[in-house]
């Protein structure tokens, strides 16, 4: 039985860990190190590093936790990540064998070319691609290469735990009220969400059930979505110009 831990970091990144009994784990995404040695110094053991992009709110811990464990630190294939130990790619497996875990590598792109994510014992670590009730910005990839990797996430099993980058949940919510108006299971998981930071604890994992009933760039063939994007005068035209007019839409929106 593996156990999940989001280390929060900077402002509202979450280095995710997945740790077995005798605190073995993989560390995905240490944007910084400390909040990993301060793990470590309470029985945390990192035995990989899964990186998911390039950006440095995501990688900018490795090399410091490399000077402190000789672990392999897996990551896309892209010369802007230098502390990667292992290239993964669309296809790939990751065993982690002192976890008894397999990953696989999912080529994600939308938020940056080369992003990935990994799938894998009923999780699924998707960077800054999928975020609960929302989606990363198109900071390198096209509408249509990022919808694509949503649809593909999309079709994970719905139990898997959704394990995001970032704390974004209540301001993603926040938009979601525009986007999709009536949803009460979206209604619901906001209250959720917003008792949950109340007491001072993530909002994340969420299951992908339930991104599937909330989050409206999943949900862009519904619709109310549709017509939301008609009462706010964004082209609407096939299915990918609909997530590009939502997504910009989201862009200018302050939550
Ligand atoms: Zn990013």
């Amino acid at each position: 039985m593996l156990s999940l831990l989001p280390l929060p970091a900077f402002e509202d990144n979450y280095i995710w860990t997945l740790s077995d009994a005798d605190g073995k784990a993989v560390v995905v995404d240490p944007g910084e190190a400390g909040p990993v040695l301060r793990a470590a110094t309470e029985g945390l053991t990192p035995v990989a590093i899964l990186l998911t992009h390039h950006h440095h709110d995501h990688v900018g811990g490795v090399a410091e936790l490399l000077n402190h464990f000789d672990v392999p630190c897996y990551a896309p294939v892209d010369e802007r990540i230098v502390q990667a130990s292992h290239r993964v790619a669309e296809g790939d497996r990751v065993h982690i064998d002192a976890l008894g875990l397999d990953l696989d590598v999912l080529a994600v792109p939308g938020h940056t070319l080369s992003h990935i994510a990994y799938h894998g014992g009923g999780f699924l670590f998707c960077g800054d691609t999928l975020f609960s009730l929302g989606c990363g910005r198109l900071f390198e990839g096209t509408p249509a290469q990022m919808l694509a990797s949503l649809d593909r996430l999309a079709e994970l099993p719905g139990e898997t735990q959704v394990c995001c980058g970032h704390e974004y949940t209540q301001g993603n919510g926040r938009f979601s009220l525009l986007a999709e108006p009536d949803n009460a299971t979206r209604d619901a998981r906001l209250a959720e969400a917003a008792a949950l930071r109340l007491r001072g604890q993530p909002s994340v994992p969420s299951s992908l059930a339930s991104e599937r009933a909330c989050n409206p760039f999943l949900r862009i063939d519904q619709p109310t979505i549709r017509r939301a994007l008609r009462d706010q005068g964004l082209p609407e035209g096939d299915r990918v110009q609909a997530f590009a007019a939502l997504r910009s839409w989201k862009d200018g929106f302050a939550a």
